[in-house]
């Protein structure tokens, strides 16, 4: 049998590019090494944000006097207890799109690994597997730097840290980007000693320094040490714990802690694939692919962290849907990156979408920029929730709405007014019309509009 489509890996971006070929009515086979559900569901989104919640019960109960409640007595936290509780929740997550899968008659899930032997057929299990289009979604691994005693000393990454039953009594964690922070979150709230060291003069080093900021020193106020602007010397194991020497803004400092938690980042992850027998030439161990997510090889696409355009899992749904649009349909379509939404799920949490400051005045547009606090919104005053302020990018001529980005309570979910803002390209006097309900967090987005114009 000759598939129309055959996946090279069931995570969230193949997924994506199976349900839309059934779409067209075509036969699709997903070829996955396993476990079945992909980084998202297993070791990614969904079990970080499931243990985060833990850590911000515990910081709820803690200030819970505030709100005139008195809880007496010790708090236990059972490591042990919050990871059966994640596992139970992904593992439901996982068997609900296996069952989606196993009922569709048109998908054939194979498990194993998959390698071209030419732009149409791949082998698995010493099976070939012929194919009209491919698509390449093997998804992402850890990047681990070769550091001098790092691997001699020993360190875990976030695939481990979701799974720890027992909490080291310190952790130090090397990079300061999302995944860093997140689980810096989650073990400080938890009780474990937290230092985060990170190489840039800012944690999230992409983002406006205002907003990496504002989230930096509300997790110091939370008791997490961040050191940015380092440089990392040596590590080693001593009778106190591992060791790492690094310089900090030019002076040398040493941190002794339980365990290492490395989060650099992740690399697209396409060993073994044999991606030069479908006539694929990377570039630096990277794939490169036009606006339409083809390959240099026709019939072969890209998508989800595999393509290293942008590793968050709305984007490999994206690129998923898109990628299989293009291999079937009339009407091509081109994929957009300007204006996906992305978060940084500690608490307070970071959010944003569209155009940064940063990147306004890297690109030279000429733009106006506004700010509103969160202590100066009444609803966050009736909850107590007044760190970050919502901060809007605008075009200074039009007043045509660039980029919103949110430091604070529930940002992840306040962003999505932001989304039709930009995919609409409102303008601040649009903004200004719309109605908001009181009180609310969202209002605060009608308080800066005014502001503003
Ligand atoms: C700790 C952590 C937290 C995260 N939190 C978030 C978040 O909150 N929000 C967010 O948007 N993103 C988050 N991400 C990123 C997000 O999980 C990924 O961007 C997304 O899951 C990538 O999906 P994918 O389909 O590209 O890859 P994957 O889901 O990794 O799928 C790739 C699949 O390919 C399979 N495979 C690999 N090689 C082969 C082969 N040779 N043959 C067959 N199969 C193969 C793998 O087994 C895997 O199932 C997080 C990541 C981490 C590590």
């Amino acid at each position: 049998m000759i598939y129309d489509l055959v996946i090279l890996g069931g995570g969230s971006a193949g997924y994506s590019a199976a349900m839309t070929a059934l779409k067209f009515k075509k036969k699709v086979c997903i070829i996955e090494k396993g476990p079945f559900g992909g980084l998202c569901i297993l070791k990614g989104c969904m079990p970080s944000k499931t243990l985060i919640y833990s850590a911000r019960i515990n910081e709820i109960i803690k200030k819970s006097k505030t709100f005139g409640i008195d809880i007496k007595g010790k708090i236990n936290i059972d490591p042990a207890s919050i990871i059966n509780r994640k596992n139970k929740i992904i593992q439901g997550f996982a068997d609900y799109r296996k069952n989606i899968i196993k009922n569709k008659r048109d998908i054939n899930l194979i498990y194993g690994e998959a390698k071209f032997i030419s732009k149409n057929e791949v082998e698995v299990n010493k099976r070939v597997i012929k194919g009209k289009n491919f698509l390449i979604s093997t998804g992402s691994k850890e990047s681990i730097p070769p550091i001098l005693g790092l691997k001699e000393t020993g360190y875990i990454i976030s695939d481990e840290a979701l799974e720890l039953k027992k909490f080291p009594k310190s952790l130090a964690i090397l990079g300061g980007g999302p995944v860093a922070i997140e689980l810096g979150y989650y073990f400080n709230g938890l009780g474990v000693k937290t230092a985060i060291i990170q190489r840039s003069e800012q944690i999230l080093s992409n983002n406006d320094l205002d907003c990496a900021k504002e989230l930096e020193n509300a997790l110091k106020n939370k008791g997490i040490s961040i050191y940015t602007n380092t440089s990392i010397k040596s590590f080693s194991k001593s009778n106190k714990g591992k060791k790492i020497i690094f310089d900090h803004n030019k002076q040398e400092k040493e941190i002794i802690a339980d365990e290492i938690l490395v989060a650099f980042g992740r690399k697209p992850n396409l060993e073994g694939l044999n991606v030069e027998k479908a006539g694929i030439k990377p570039e630096k161990g990277l794939i490169k692919n036009s606006n339409y997510l083809e390959t240099n090889t026709k019939n072969i696409y890209i998508a989800g962290d595999s393509s290293a355009n942008l590793a968050v899992v709305n984007v490999a749904v994206e690129e998923g849907r898109v990628a299989a649009t293009n291999m079937f349909s009339k009407n091509k379509e081109k994929i957009d990156y300007s204006a996906f939404p992305m978060a940084v799920f500690s608490h307070p949490e970071f959010a944003w979408i569209g155009l940064s400051e940063k990147e306004a005045e890297e690109k030279k547009i000429n733009v106006k920029i506004g700010k509103f606090y969160f202590k100066d919104l009444g609803k966050a005053e009736c909850i107590d929730e007044t760190e970050g302020f919502i901060k809007f990018i605008a075009d200074k001529k039009t007043n045509k709405i660039l980029g919103v980005s949110i430091v604070g309570h529930e940002a992840s979910d306040l962003i999505h007014e932001a989304i039709p803002l930009l995919y609409f390209k409102a303008t601040l006097d649009d903004l200004k019309k719309m109605p908001h309900l009181h009180p609310t967090f969202g209002e605060i987005y009608s308080y800066l509009v005014d502001e503003m114009i």
